[in-house]
């Protein structure tokens, strides 16, 4: 299985898809949406967001 999945999202990830890099690690996303999912996720530690 070489199927990758939105590191957001988990969905399906097509040739069109996006790296983005969290904590040093690079990730693969389908959208820029989810980029910023992500990057905001990892920047905001003190913000109360759970969900
Ligand atoms: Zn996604």
């Amino acid at each position: 299985m070489t199927a990758k999945t939105c590191a957001a999202c988990d969905c399906e990830l097509d040739a069109s898809l996006i790296k983005v890099k969290i904590g040093g690690k690079t990730v693969e996303v389908c959208c820029d949406d989810c980029a910023r999912k992500l990057k905001e996720a990892h920047g905001s530690a003190a913000t109360s967001g759970k969900g």
